[in-house]
Protein backbone atom coordinates (compact mmCIF):
# COMPACT_ATOMS: atom_id res chain seq x y z
CA UNK A 1 0.00 0.00 0.00
CA UNK A 2 2.69 2.56 1.04
CA UNK A 3 4.75 1.53 -2.04
CA UNK A 4 1.78 2.48 -4.37
CA UNK A 5 1.05 5.56 -2.61
CA UNK A 6 4.41 6.43 -3.37
CA UNK A 7 3.88 5.32 -7.05
CA UNK A 8 1.06 7.21 -7.34
CA UNK A 9 2.75 10.63 -5.87
CA UNK A 10 5.29 9.69 -8.85
CA UNK A 11 3.00 9.27 -11.08
CA UNK A 12 1.15 12.49 -9.63
CA UNK A 13 4.27 13.93 -10.19
CA UNK A 14 4.91 13.15 -13.33
CA UNK A 15 1.15 14.03 -15.15
CA UNK A 16 1.81 17.42 -14.05
CA UNK A 17 5.45 17.67 -14.58
CA UNK A 18 6.00 15.81 -17.89
CA UNK A 19 2.19 15.73 -19.38
CA UNK A 20 1.13 18.98 -18.61
CA UNK A 21 3.91 21.06 -19.18
CA UNK A 22 6.45 19.06 -21.60
CA UNK A 23 4.16 17.45 -23.89
CA UNK A 24 2.68 19.58 -26.31
CA UNK A 25 -0.01 17.23 -27.54
CA UNK A 26 -1.74 17.05 -23.97
CA UNK A 27 -0.92 20.25 -23.00
CA UNK A 28 -2.19 21.89 -26.34
CA UNK A 29 -6.01 21.85 -24.73
CA UNK A 30 -7.50 25.21 -23.42
CA UNK A 31 -8.72 22.80 -20.68
CA UNK A 32 -5.89 20.67 -19.03
CA UNK A 33 -7.16 17.14 -19.33
CA UNK A 34 -9.67 17.62 -22.33
CA UNK A 35 -8.17 15.72 -24.75
CA UNK A 36 -9.83 15.77 -27.47
CA UNK A 37 -10.73 19.78 -27.20
CA UNK A 38 -14.55 18.82 -26.86
CA UNK A 39 -15.16 21.19 -24.23
CA UNK A 40 -15.51 18.82 -21.72
CA UNK A 41 -13.04 16.36 -19.67
CA UNK A 42 -14.55 12.98 -19.56
CA UNK A 43 -13.89 9.93 -18.55
CA UNK A 44 -12.30 9.13 -21.72
CA UNK A 45 -10.03 11.77 -21.31
CA UNK A 46 -9.07 11.47 -18.31
CA UNK A 47 -8.36 7.28 -19.13
CA UNK A 48 -5.92 8.79 -21.79
CA UNK A 49 -3.97 10.28 -19.49
CA UNK A 50 -3.94 7.85 -16.65
CA UNK A 51 -2.55 5.05 -19.80
CA UNK A 52 -0.17 8.07 -21.39
CA UNK A 53 1.22 8.64 -18.14
CA UNK A 54 1.65 5.02 -17.08
CA UNK A 55 3.50 4.52 -20.63
CA UNK A 56 5.42 7.16 -20.09
CA UNK A 57 6.76 5.89 -16.31
CA UNK A 58 7.33 3.03 -17.85
CA UNK A 59 6.52 0.84 -15.56
CA UNK A 60 5.43 -3.03 -14.95
CA UNK A 61 2.18 -4.51 -14.60
CA UNK A 62 1.88 -4.59 -11.32
CA UNK A 63 2.70 -0.91 -11.14
CA UNK A 64 0.24 0.37 -13.37
CA UNK A 65 -2.05 -0.41 -10.19
CA UNK A 66 -0.70 2.62 -8.53
CA UNK A 67 -3.33 4.27 -10.13
CA UNK A 68 -5.66 2.21 -8.13
CA UNK A 69 -6.37 4.19 -5.03
CA UNK A 70 -8.93 1.94 -3.32
CA UNK A 71 -6.95 -1.09 -4.24
CA UNK A 72 -9.82 -3.18 -5.78
CA UNK A 73 -7.51 -4.38 -8.90
CA UNK A 74 -8.87 -1.53 -11.41
CA UNK A 75 -8.36 1.62 -12.04
CA UNK A 76 -11.90 2.67 -12.12
CA UNK A 77 -13.47 5.61 -13.60
CA UNK A 78 -14.06 7.49 -10.20
CA UNK A 79 -9.80 6.98 -9.76
CA UNK A 80 -9.14 8.02 -13.34
CA UNK A 81 -10.99 11.44 -12.84
CA UNK A 82 -9.76 11.74 -8.36
CA UNK A 83 -6.16 11.67 -10.28
CA UNK A 84 -6.55 13.96 -13.04
CA UNK A 85 -8.19 16.21 -10.76
CA UNK A 86 -5.28 16.03 -8.39
CA UNK A 87 -2.97 16.76 -11.31
CA UNK A 88 -4.80 19.71 -12.67
CA UNK A 89 -4.42 21.05 -9.38
CA UNK A 90 -8.24 20.60 -8.12
CA UNK A 91 -8.89 18.96 -4.18
CA UNK A 92 -12.03 17.95 -3.63
CA UNK A 93 -12.56 20.76 -1.35
CA UNK A 94 -12.03 23.15 -4.30
CA UNK A 95 -14.38 21.52 -6.43
CA UNK A 96 -16.79 21.31 -3.95
CA UNK A 97 -16.86 24.96 -3.12
CA UNK A 98 -15.88 26.23 -7.38
CA UNK A 99 -18.60 23.12 -8.80
CA UNK A 100 -18.43 25.02 -12.04
CA UNK A 101 -15.03 23.96 -12.56
CA UNK A 102 -16.12 20.37 -13.47
CA UNK A 103 -18.70 21.62 -16.15
CA UNK A 104 -18.42 21.73 -19.63
CA UNK A 105 -16.63 25.01 -20.39
CA UNK A 106 -18.79 26.19 -23.26
CA UNK A 107 -21.68 23.84 -24.68
CA UNK A 108 -20.68 21.83 -27.43
CA UNK A 109 -22.10 21.86 -31.37
CA UNK A 110 -25.24 18.73 -31.27
CA UNK A 111 -22.78 15.67 -32.43
CA UNK A 112 -25.64 14.77 -34.16
CA UNK A 113 -26.19 17.66 -36.72
CA UNK A 114 -25.69 17.37 -40.39
CA UNK A 115 -22.77 18.64 -42.20
CA UNK A 116 -25.14 21.01 -43.94
CA UNK A 117 -27.49 21.57 -40.73
CA UNK A 118 -28.45 25.31 -40.86
CA UNK A 119 -27.16 27.28 -37.57
CA UNK A 120 -28.63 30.50 -35.77
CA UNK A 121 -26.01 31.86 -33.82
CA UNK A 122 -27.12 34.73 -31.63
CA UNK A 123 -24.70 36.63 -29.84
CA UNK A 124 -24.93 39.68 -27.36
CA UNK A 125 -22.81 42.52 -26.38
CA UNK A 126 -21.50 44.42 -23.92
CA UNK A 127 -24.50 42.68 -21.31
CA UNK A 128 -25.11 41.47 -18.71
CA UNK A 129 -27.67 44.45 -18.44
CA UNK A 130 -31.19 44.33 -16.75
CA UNK A 131 -32.24 42.78 -19.73
CA UNK A 132 -30.31 39.47 -19.82
CA UNK A 133 -33.01 37.76 -17.52
CA UNK A 134 -35.77 38.56 -20.20
CA UNK A 135 -33.46 37.40 -22.79
CA UNK A 136 -32.73 34.09 -20.47
CA UNK A 137 -36.08 33.51 -20.59
CA UNK A 138 -37.05 33.95 -24.01
CA UNK A 139 -34.37 31.99 -25.55
CA UNK A 140 -35.52 29.00 -22.65
CA UNK A 141 -39.16 29.48 -24.34
CA UNK A 142 -37.63 28.58 -27.79
CA UNK A 143 -35.03 26.29 -26.77
CA UNK A 144 -32.91 28.55 -28.10
CA UNK A 145 -28.72 28.67 -27.17
CA UNK A 146 -27.15 31.70 -27.89
CA UNK A 147 -23.57 33.90 -26.83
CA UNK A 148 -22.43 36.71 -24.51
CA UNK A 149 -20.25 38.45 -25.15
CA UNK A 150 -19.71 40.32 -21.96
CA UNK A 151 -18.46 42.83 -20.06
CA UNK A 152 -17.55 43.96 -16.37
CA UNK A 153 -21.24 45.18 -15.40
CA UNK A 154 -20.87 44.56 -11.73
CA UNK A 155 -24.40 45.97 -11.34
CA UNK A 156 -25.98 42.49 -12.62
CA UNK A 157 -22.74 40.25 -11.51
CA UNK A 158 -25.36 37.33 -10.67
CA UNK A 159 -26.01 37.44 -14.37
CA UNK A 160 -22.82 35.82 -15.26
CA UNK A 161 -23.08 32.79 -13.88
CA UNK A 162 -26.98 32.68 -14.57
CA UNK A 163 -25.71 32.49 -18.58
CA UNK A 164 -23.54 29.72 -18.27
CA UNK A 165 -26.15 27.78 -15.67
CA UNK A 166 -28.49 27.56 -18.49
CA UNK A 167 -26.39 26.54 -20.91
CA UNK A 168 -25.12 29.59 -23.20
CA UNK A 169 -21.96 30.23 -24.03
CA UNK A 170 -20.43 33.03 -22.22
CA UNK A 171 -17.45 34.83 -23.73
CA UNK A 172 -15.32 37.98 -23.33
CA UNK A 173 -15.63 41.25 -24.98
CA UNK A 174 -14.31 43.83 -23.05
CA UNK A 175 -13.58 45.30 -19.20
CA UNK A 176 -13.71 48.85 -19.80
CA UNK A 177 -15.68 49.45 -23.27
CA UNK A 178 -12.58 52.37 -23.42
CA UNK A 179 -11.58 52.42 -26.95
CA UNK A 180 -9.21 54.48 -26.17
CA UNK A 181 -7.53 52.91 -23.47
CA UNK A 182 -7.63 49.28 -24.51
CA UNK A 183 -6.44 50.34 -28.14
CA UNK A 184 -3.60 52.04 -26.52
CA UNK A 185 -1.09 49.50 -26.84
CA UNK A 186 -1.10 45.84 -27.71
CA UNK A 187 -0.49 45.04 -24.01
CA UNK A 188 -3.05 47.52 -22.28
CA UNK A 189 -5.63 45.18 -24.81
CA UNK A 190 -4.18 42.34 -23.19
CA UNK A 191 -4.72 43.69 -19.49
CA UNK A 192 -8.22 44.56 -20.13
CA UNK A 193 -9.06 41.05 -22.11
CA UNK A 194 -6.95 39.63 -18.96
CA UNK A 195 -9.41 41.98 -16.69
CA UNK A 196 -12.31 40.34 -17.73
CA UNK A 197 -11.62 37.07 -18.26
CA UNK A 198 -10.36 36.95 -14.49
CA UNK A 199 -13.72 38.36 -13.79
CA UNK A 200 -15.76 36.11 -15.81
CA UNK A 201 -13.81 33.08 -13.83
CA UNK A 202 -14.32 34.67 -10.37
CA UNK A 203 -18.21 34.72 -11.22
CA UNK A 204 -18.67 31.44 -12.86
CA UNK A 205 -15.66 29.30 -12.90
CA UNK A 206 -15.48 28.99 -16.30
CA UNK A 207 -12.61 30.12 -18.46
CA UNK A 208 -13.62 30.82 -21.95
CA UNK A 209 -11.00 31.69 -25.11
CA UNK A 210 -14.10 32.83 -26.67
CA UNK A 211 -13.59 36.91 -27.74
CA UNK A 212 -14.55 39.65 -29.64
CA UNK A 213 -12.89 42.71 -30.16
CA UNK A 214 -14.37 46.09 -29.26
CA UNK A 215 -15.99 47.32 -32.25
CA UNK A 216 -15.10 43.91 -33.94
CA UNK A 217 -12.06 43.20 -36.24
CA UNK A 218 -12.43 45.88 -38.24
CA UNK A 219 -13.02 48.75 -36.53
CA UNK A 220 -11.43 51.60 -37.70
CA UNK A 221 -11.33 53.53 -34.68
CA UNK A 222 -8.44 51.81 -33.08
CA UNK A 223 -6.45 53.57 -35.80
CA UNK A 224 -6.52 57.05 -33.78
CA UNK A 225 -5.05 55.63 -30.89
CA UNK A 226 -2.84 52.94 -32.19
CA UNK A 227 -2.02 52.94 -35.81
CA UNK A 228 -1.51 48.89 -37.40
CA UNK A 229 -3.02 47.35 -33.57
CA UNK A 230 -6.00 45.52 -34.93
CA UNK A 231 -3.15 43.72 -37.85
CA UNK A 232 -1.39 42.61 -34.73
CA UNK A 233 -4.25 41.81 -31.95
CA UNK A 234 -5.77 39.49 -34.39
CA UNK A 235 -2.79 37.35 -35.26
CA UNK A 236 -1.69 37.53 -31.63
CA UNK A 237 -5.05 36.51 -29.58
CA UNK A 238 -4.68 33.12 -32.13
CA UNK A 239 -1.53 32.58 -30.56
CA UNK A 240 -2.47 32.61 -27.02
CA UNK A 241 -4.83 30.62 -28.00
CA UNK A 242 -8.17 32.72 -28.34
CA UNK A 243 -10.38 32.14 -30.83
CA UNK A 244 -11.86 35.98 -32.00
CA UNK A 245 -15.70 36.66 -33.62
CA UNK A 246 -17.05 39.14 -35.70
CA UNK A 247 -20.59 38.74 -37.42
CA UNK A 248 -21.83 37.97 -40.63
CA UNK A 249 -25.30 39.28 -39.81
CA UNK A 250 -27.11 42.02 -37.26
CA UNK A 251 -30.19 42.96 -36.13
CA UNK A 252 -28.86 46.75 -36.48
CA UNK A 253 -30.14 47.43 -33.23
CA UNK A 254 -26.38 49.78 -32.20
CA UNK A 255 -26.87 51.75 -35.64
CA UNK A 256 -26.91 54.98 -33.74
CA UNK A 257 -31.14 55.70 -33.27
CA UNK A 258 -33.53 54.48 -31.66
CA UNK A 259 -34.98 51.14 -33.73
CA UNK A 260 -38.56 50.41 -33.43
CA UNK A 261 -38.88 46.60 -32.25
CA UNK A 262 -40.16 45.80 -35.55
CA UNK A 263 -37.38 47.61 -37.20
CA UNK A 264 -34.96 45.52 -35.70
CA UNK A 265 -36.91 42.47 -36.69
CA UNK A 266 -37.23 43.26 -40.05
CA UNK A 267 -33.11 44.21 -40.21
CA UNK A 268 -32.65 40.31 -38.30
CA UNK A 269 -34.52 38.40 -40.43
CA UNK A 270 -33.09 38.77 -44.11
CA UNK A 271 -30.25 36.72 -43.71
CA UNK A 272 -30.12 33.02 -45.39
CA UNK A 273 -26.32 32.20 -44.63
CA UNK A 274 -25.76 28.65 -44.06
CA UNK A 275 -24.03 29.31 -40.24
CA UNK A 276 -25.08 32.99 -39.34
CA UNK A 277 -23.18 34.95 -36.96
CA UNK A 278 -25.70 37.65 -35.63
CA UNK A 279 -24.66 41.09 -33.58
CA UNK A 280 -27.52 41.48 -30.90
CA UNK A 281 -26.80 44.06 -27.84
CA UNK A 282 -27.97 43.43 -24.41
CA UNK A 283 -28.03 46.84 -22.82
CA UNK A 284 -30.15 48.86 -20.34
CA UNK A 285 -31.09 50.75 -23.72
CA UNK A 286 -32.11 47.79 -25.72
CA UNK A 287 -35.16 47.23 -24.55
CA UNK A 288 -36.59 46.69 -28.18
CA UNK A 289 -34.08 44.15 -28.69
CA UNK A 290 -35.63 41.70 -26.36
CA UNK A 291 -38.95 42.96 -27.89
CA UNK A 292 -38.06 41.70 -31.31
CA UNK A 293 -36.25 38.19 -30.27
CA UNK A 294 -39.21 35.66 -29.87
CA UNK A 295 -40.40 36.52 -33.65
CA UNK A 296 -36.63 36.37 -35.30
CA UNK A 297 -36.38 32.97 -33.36
CA UNK A 298 -39.58 32.03 -34.93
CA UNK A 299 -37.95 33.00 -38.37
CA UNK A 300 -35.16 31.03 -38.75
CA UNK A 301 -36.80 27.76 -36.59
CA UNK A 302 -39.29 28.02 -38.90
CA UNK A 303 -36.70 27.78 -41.60
CA UNK A 304 -34.99 24.38 -39.55
CA UNK A 305 -32.18 26.86 -38.19
CA UNK A 306 -30.76 25.27 -35.08
CA UNK A 307 -29.98 28.05 -32.58
CA UNK A 308 -26.77 27.28 -31.01
CA UNK A 309 -24.23 29.04 -29.05
CA UNK A 310 -20.95 29.33 -30.68
CA UNK A 311 -18.09 27.16 -29.76
CA UNK A 312 -14.19 27.03 -30.67
CA UNK A 313 -15.23 25.34 -34.23
CA UNK A 314 -17.81 27.53 -35.12
CA UNK A 315 -18.03 29.90 -38.11
CA UNK A 316 -16.01 32.71 -36.82
CA UNK A 317 -17.23 35.34 -39.79
CA UNK A 318 -14.22 37.45 -39.44
CA UNK A 319 -14.27 40.71 -41.15
CA UNK A 320 -11.11 42.50 -43.28
CA UNK A 321 -8.54 43.94 -40.62
CA UNK A 322 -8.42 48.04 -41.57
CA UNK A 323 -6.22 48.83 -39.42
ZN1 LIG B 1 -19.36 46.29 -27.52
Amino acid sequence: MKRSFSLLLTLLLLISVSVFSAQPTLAASNRPGDIDNDGYVTVADARICLRFCVSLCDLDANDQYAADIDNDGFVSTGEAREILRFAVGLTSEYIKQHPADIKPQTPTKPSDLPEDAKILYMTFDDGPSKYTDDILDILDQYGAKATFFVMYQPDYSHMYKEIVDRGHAIALHTYSHDYASIYSSDSAYFRDLQKISDYVYNQTGVRTNLIRFPGGGSNTISRSYNYGIMSRLTREVENRGYVYFDWNASNEDANGRAMSWQQIRDAAIGYRQQEIVMLMHDTNAKYTTVQALPSIIEHYQARGYHCLALTEDSETAHHGVNN
